[in-house]
């Protein structure tokens, strides 16, 4: 497939940064992980986090230390789940309205980094690395990245700031616990939400723009 060269370059004025799983992708692949291989050490880490015991970046550490099904099969949970046409066709909108992408993502740019690839994607990626050690995802925090959280690895917020600070139209789309305070740095014609973010900002009383497919946020911003 062609690559579509979506990442931003210092002509860019417009950036969309969004989440990935359960945004971009229309799944978490933590949760397809833990589907098939979960068990008491992951769900006791996501308890942990939720109860602010551990951080998010080591919830998803633990839970992908916490079982070795081999590199085949952690591929293959990537490869039964592509990113799918409509992805790459509200990616192309997007182009073609000068739109430039930045992926932030509290998961790993193992995974990020294939599905990307296998849709042609080229966008910028701030995630977590990871590495398959004896069978097992084995997740280390970012190092060197110009936007380091302790709790999520990646610092989104930073991420939104960086682009608003240099002028640019800034808009997020998001679905989960990470996503609340990025969202929230960006105006509520360019916040797009699912999920719990969008229960979140509703609690909150701060306006939005719903979505349940990654493409209608293309669409919305292309229209
Ligand atoms: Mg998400």
């Amino acid at each position: 497939m062609t690559p579509l060269l979506l990442a931003p370059t210092p002509e860019s004025r417009r950036v969309l940064v969004t989440d990935f799983d359960g945004t971009l992708w229309s799944h978490d692949y933590y949760l397809l992980f833990t589907d098939r291989y979960g068990g008491p050490a992951t769900l006791q880490a996501w308890h942990d986090y939720r109860r602010g015991d551990i951080t998010h970046f080591e919830a998803m550490r633990r839970i992908y230390a916490a079982a070795a099904p081999g590199e085949a099969a952690l591929r293959d949970l990537v490869r039964d789940h592509a990113l799918g046409p409509s992805v790459r066709a509200g990616a192309e909108r997007l182009h073609a309205a000068g739109w430039s992408l930045v992926v932030v993502s509290a998961g790993s740019l193992w995974y990020i980094e294939q599905l990307l690839a296998e849709a042609g994607l080229v966008a910028e990626v701030h995630s977590n690395p990871g590495r398959v050690i004896d069978g097992r995802l084995c997740l280390t925090r970012p190092e060197g990245s110009p936007y380091p959280s302790h709790q999520n690895g990646i610092d989104k917020g930073a991420v939104v700031r960086h682009w608003q600070g240099r002028g640019c139209t800034v808009a997020f789309a998001g679905d989960g616990y990470p996503d609340v305070e990025p969202a929230r740095l960006v105006s509520g014609e360019l916040r797009f939400a699912r999920g719990y973010l969008a229960e979140e900002l509703t609690t909150l009383g701060e306006p939005y723009i719903p979505f349940q497919h990654w493409s209608e946020v293309c669409g919305h911003l292309t229209r």
